[in-house]
């Protein structure tokens, strides 16, 4: 899952960029708000993580320049407590709205909701054959046994399962899962994805020669 950032405190960035990479996203940031824009506008995010306070163009005005072209899930953030912003941010298109100072595991929460509801899946628990992921605690488990999967093969099942019953192109894949913080090793797909078969069998991601991959619905 790709995530786009856009917060000025280069601090907050910094530390929630870290904390989003370690749960297997993709982070790209952008540090005022026409920059999120424009890079909002020109790449598919599954969410864009928008501080409401922004110099050049605010969080409303990069909100509204969105909704024009995309229904990308936004979750804004914002210091202020009051009724009337959140009204605001709602009626604006927002998804979904966390005030600062906000706990990071409720954020992480919040997100995961998001880009689930997104690709219409409201249950938590996805399942795949014998396979079932629970996307709340990102565990996943084979015919009842929990499997332990890295972050980044976490990423990539959770992506396939989300939109199982379709082929997912190699390019999706990596613009939805690396960000340009990546090296070139942890790019190794089809490393990742011959490690996720052995541990949850061959036959749950099918390889289609020269386009990508998919898990049947
Ligand atoms: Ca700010």
């Amino acid at each position: 899952m790709r995530i786009l950032l856009v917060e000025d405190e280069p601090r907050l960035l910094r530390s929630l960029a870290r904390a989003l990479r370690e749960e297997g996203y993709a982070v790209d940031t952008a540090a005022d708000g026409e920059e999120g824009l424009y890079m909002a506008k020109n790449c598919d995010y599954n969410a864009v993580v928008l501080d409401v306070m922004l110099p050049r163009l605010d969080g409303w005005q990069v909100l509204e320049g969105l909704r024009q072209h995309k229904q990308t899930p936004v979750l804004m953030l914002t210091a202020r407590d009051a009724p009337r912003d959140r009204v605001r941010g709602l009626d604006t298109g927002a998804d979904d709205y966390l005030v600062k100072p906000f706990d990071l595991s409720e954020l992480l929460a919040r997100l995961r909701a998001l880009i689930r509801r997104s690709a219409g899946q409201a249950r938590p628990v996805l399942e795949v054959g014998e396979v079932l992921l629970d996307t709340r605690a990102r565990l996943v488990s084979h015919k009842g046994k929990a499997v332990t999967l890295t972050p980044r093969e976490y990423a990539i099942l959770e992506y396939l399962a989300l939109h199982r019953g379709e082929v997912v192109t190699r390019t999706e894949l990596y613009e939805h899962l690396f960000d340009d913080s990546d090296d070139s090793l942890s790019n190794l797909l089809d490393v990742h994805v011959f490690s996720i078969r052995k541990k949850l069998g061959a036959e749950l991601i099918a390889t289609r020669r020269g386009v990508g991959y998919c898990v049947r619905a």
